[in-house]
């Protein structure tokens, strides 16, 4: 493969467009250097938004729109979320530190309130220990998410007993990488096996310590490491999206073929909002409706790192009042583990022959088609349903023998 090529892949399986049906040749050159670079981890012009995605929709996808509809009178594509929900979210905690000693917690007094830190000082609650908290808080909403653990910062039979409990309620466990596991091999499969041994099962999901990433050594690593998925590309020190992207994709190995591991792009850090912006619970509330923003209008994943040790403390508490936004928005909510079996499922491909879209294998549960007709055309759908929804038609398939048939 070369650059055009695998930029083509990305495009193709993000818009969710039939097998094949977008050339390399059409896709704008500013889109492939744009991915070129931001690959190689060099800052582009358009790192302050989505840049990648907004290039996808526009003019990728309005082009591929407009010579479908001329030529065949239909343009059919994959929803890129379960019940074509407008956007996701993915609720991640890297877990850094599980306890700190009293007079810490004496002098960061000012950042609880009055009871807890009573309760914390005498020993009756852990302040920093708030996994089951979370998942408590989390579940009542319907949600699920991802807690990402250190392998050498605290005893990990400590934590085990929750882990275990919460995987078998739906929640998702992974390796936070130790410092120096993002460029060294050894390391990282040093960390994965003291976590295997330790937690009782190997890691799928990855979040490296202080979001470390060499853009020539990281992803190799976590391919060969075993991992399914990454969460660690994102920015520290400001708000923005590190290399444009906002929704899952294969990186490419050094030959440009995508590689098994998915990139689920970081797009907020809560340390970014209080520790190196500074900013009020007010200020920084706003902040992150700006960047789920900014992921709405590109259909893509709000990808949110909130540390665990801060949901008690002043500004970290706000989480929950992110949460009641995220329930009010509809949007496809999940944990890194959801999210990438989604993203692996709905890759099965959709075939078009003609006027006839089939789907080759069988249809992932929440899988819906959006499908746009020229004037005069009528669809005609088997084993599955279709409804009209403004100037579009949802098409969902329900079986393997789903056809969708757009007659003159
Ligand atoms: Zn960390």
């Amino acid at each position: 493969m070369d650059a055009r090529t695998y930029v083509a892949s990305v495009a193709e399986e993000s818009l969710g467009l039939a097998a094949g049906s977008l050339k390399p040749e059409t896709v704008p050159d500013e889109l492939v250097s744009g991915f070129s670079s931001a690959l190689r981890g060099e800052a582009t012009a358009g790192a302050e938004g989505p840049l990648l995605e907004r290039l996808m929709l526009s003019p990728v996808l309005a082009a591929a729109r407009d010579a479908a509809l001329s030529e065949d009178g239909y343009l059919v594509r994959k929803a890129r979320w379960p019940g074509a929900a407008p956007f996701a979210v993915c609720l991640t905690h890297d877990v850094d530190n599980i306890s700190r000693p009293r007079s810490h917690l004496w002098r960061t007094r000012s950042r609880f309130s009055a009871p807890e830190l009573v309760a914390g000082l005498l020993g009756l609650v852990s302040l920093y220990d708030n996994v089951k908290l979370l998942a408590k808080g989390e579940g009542s909403r319907g949600f699920h998410s991802s807690f990402y653990y250190l392998s050498s910062n605290y005893p990990l039979g400590a934590v085990r007993p929750e882990s275990d409990r919460i995987r078998a309620s739906g929640w998702d466990v992974g390796l936070h990488g130790d410092f120096g596991t993002h460029d060294s091999q050894e390391k990282m499969d040093e960390a994965v096996t003291r976590f295997s041994g330790a937690m009782g099962f190997r890691p799928t999901g990855l979040r490296e310590h202080y979001l470390r990433f060499d853009f020539a050594k990281s992803w190799p690593i976590m391919e060969a490491a075993g991992f399914d998925y990454d969460t660690t590309v994102g920015t520290n020190d400001r708000l923005g999206f590190k290399i444009g992207m906002a929704s899952p994709f294969h990186p490419p190995d050094g030959a440009w073929s995508p590689m098994n591991l998915l990139e689920l792009p970081l797009v907020l850090m809560d340390t970014t909002l209080w520790g190196y912006l500074k900013r009020s619970e007010e200020e920084g509330f706003s902040d992150s409706l700006r960047m789920m923003k900014d992921v709405e209008d590109v259909e893509g994943l709000f990808t949110l790192l909130w540390h665990q040790e801060a949901v008690r403390m002043k500004g970290g508490r706000i989480y929950w009042r992110l949460l009641d936004e995220i329930a009010r928005r509809g949007c496809f909510v999940g944990s890194g583990a959801e999210i990438s079996r989604w993203w692996r499922s709905r890759s099965t491909p959709l075939v078009k022959r003609g006027n006839l879209i089939r789907l080759d294998g069988q249809p992932p549960h929440g899988l819906v088609l959006r499908l746009n007709l020229a004037e005069g055309r009528t669809p005609r759908v088997s084993s599955g349903s279709i409804e009209r929804r403004g100037d579009e038609y949802l098409v969902r398939p329900e079986g393997p023998d789903f056809a969708l048939e757009v007659d003159h």
